[in-house]
């Protein structure tokens, strides 16, 4: 091995997995800190597992939420169809009763 060219080898390097577990290994950088490892990736695992790093599904679940709050509200095309239908029911009822007893 060549003098002064090398970096610092550590024998016992930690490998330490967002899930807990820790591993020792040899490497170039003492301590080293990954999402994924061997206990808990779903291909080792057999369960199906989100790895979610982009936040990808809280944020699809954020616009859905605020979709819904919206829709709660809206005054669209399709909201006044259903309250003119609405009352054209209501209408019909109060003009003869009668038939709707029947039906
Ligand atoms: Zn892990």
């Amino acid at each position: 091995m060549k003098a002064a060219i090398h970096p610092k080898y550590y024998p016992k390097a930690k490998i330490v997995c967002a899930c807990g577990n820790e591993m020792t290994v040899g490497s170039t950088i003492e301590e080293i800190h990954v999402e994924l490892c061997s206990k808990c990736h779903p291909f080792y695992t057999g369960k199906q597992k989100l790895i979610d790093t982009a936040r990808r599904v809280e944020k699809f679940a954020e616009r859905q939420q605020a979709k819904d709050e919206k829709g709660a509200k809206t005054t669209g095309k399709k909201a006044k169809t259903v309250k003119r239908a609405a009352q054209k029911e209501a209408k019909k009822a109060q003009k003869n009763p009668s038939q709707l007893s029947e039906a």
